[in-house]
């Protein structure tokens, strides 16, 4: 059985207090949603060891948005992956279509903050996904395996034990357009296909979240697809009623 997760993107959202409220509102409505269901709330870095301490006593995780491809060092203004797991992180996203868009991330970055994110005991959510002009000429497929093939298919088999893949067209985010259920499952069982080129049998075992405007309102009937594992949620992360509206959606 593969783990069910919800996991929230808050972006650079929130002030601290904010953050901590939100989180403990999570906290609160979490038990009206099935104990199978696996929250993780990803937070910046400012706020991490205040919702670390507003999620303690939960089985909700946290998770950062991002880290460095050092281990340490003349890195100003960078955070480290050692940093982020010190502060009670299990996870951090990884290759956000954001950060390859705006902060130049390519493959080779990405490979060293997988590493970085291994070496620290955290599990990526490493993100794939195409934009609208690669979907229209029908590239979705090709650039989702080569995001794949020039960073995954580096990891060892232990890593890729624990791997989260969210799968993200750059279209649906934060646009309020979601790719159909169908399109959602047709990219994710190809993404396992992939997967399984490599890993074998292990690339059943991981999930693969669906994320671009996901809302309690389409998460149901997206995540009842076979190879749909749960959601990756921007904003609809934000509110505490929503993101566990997408919970109740399994
Ligand atoms: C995201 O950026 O990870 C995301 C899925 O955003 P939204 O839900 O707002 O589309």
């Amino acid at each position: 059985m593969r783990k069910k997760i919800v996991a929230g993107n808050w972006k650079m959202n929130t002030l601290p207090a904010e953050g901590v409220e939100l989180a403990k509102g999570v906290v609160a409505g979490r038990k009206e949603v099935c104990e199978c269901v696996n929250f993780i709330v990803c937070a910046p870095f400012t706020h991490l060891s205040m919702v670390a301490e507003a999620l303690k006593g939960s089985d909700v995780e946290l998770g950062a948005q991002n880290c460095a491809a050092e281990a340490k060092g003349a890195y100003t203004g960078e955070v480290s992956a050692s940093m982020i797991a010190a502060l009670g992180c299990k996870y951090v996203i990884l290759g956000h279509s954001e950060r390859r868009q705006y902060y130049g991330e390519t493959s080779e970055t990405l490979n060293r903050k997988m590493e970085q994110a291994y070496a620290n005991g955290l599990t990526p959510i490493y993100c794939v996904g195409e934009n609208l002009e690669e979907r229209e000429a029908g590239n979705h497929f090709a650039v989702c395996k080569q995001q794949i093939e020039e960073v995954v298919f580096n990891l060892t088999e232990e890593q890729f034990k624990n791997l989260v893949i969210a799968y993200e067209p750059v279209w649906a985010i934060g646009t309020g357009k979601t790719a159909t259920a169908d399109q959602a499952q047709e990219i994710h069982a190809y993404i396992r296909e992939v997967l399984a080129s490599k890993f074998g049998a292990a690339a059943d075992e991981c999930p693969i979240l669906y994320g671009g405007s996901c809302k309690p309102s389409n998460a149901q009937e997206i995540f009842a697809k076979a190879d749909v594992d749960g959601g990756l949620i921007g904003g609809a992360a934000l509110k505490a009623e929503d993101f566990l509206g997408i919970g109740k959606g399994f």
